[in-house]
């Protein structure tokens, strides 16, 4: 952030009055620009066995594979993001069968949460966002082509309930250890009856 939004001046890195960490300042009006992690709602599509898939048309991580997901916008539920996000990406009704997943990802000031979610009808395809849309057998789940940690995460505990016939709630806390590891950290699991 270079200037501020109210008025057009420089801002700062300043500790304002009464708080206890930096935060962009106006050097004219005194605004302080408040940054806050974002959150990204998704759907994790289950069609007889088999998981929808979208291939990136953009960056980041154009060419890999991901569930539909994306930020949620102001005056939405996460909810209607995911089944938005799903429509945009892949083309595709669905409606949301349980809530699935939320992880924390501190280091890039993100918090997702994914649904389960079932197709409404055949169609889809890929939106502008997407090269290619498919429903993958679980055998088939292009592990190393992932886009994101957080979708590998979601999509090995995914097929770990599938195995274990019981889904659940998952929380936990992505990190990066460093050495190309992504950890899911205080792992809590709740099982949906
Ligand atoms: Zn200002």
């Amino acid at each position: 952030m270079k200037f501020c939004s109210a008025c057009a001046a420089p801002v700062a890195r300043q500790i304002p009055k009464g708080e206890d960490r930096e935060r962009w300042v106006c050097t004219a009006c005194g605004t302080i620009h408040y940054e806050n992690p974002r959150m990204v709602v998704g759907c994790i599509i289950e069609e007889q066995g088999r998981i929808l898939l979208c291939k990136r048309a953009i960056e980041p991580r154009y060419g890999y594979w991901t569930v539909p997901a994306g930020f949620l916008e102001l005056g939405e539920s996460t909810v209607q993001g995911a089944i938005r996000e799903t429509y945009e990406e892949a083309g595709a009704q669905v409606e949301v069968i349980a809530p699935y997943a939320h992880f924390d990802i501190p280091y890039i000031g993100q918090a997702y949460i994914f649904y389960r979610a079932r197709l409404l009808g055949p169609e889809m395809g890929p939106g502008t966002e997407s090269l290619e849309v498919e429903l993958v057998a679980p055998e088939d789940i292009p592990w190393n082509d992932l886009a994101f940690p957080v979708v590998r995460t979601a999509l090995e505990l995914h097929a770990e309930d599938t195995e274990r016939g019981e889904f659940r709630m998952h929380h936990g806390i992505i990190t990066r250890d460093g050495v190309g590891g992504y950890p899911l950290l205080e792992h809590l699991t709740q099982t949906l009856k």
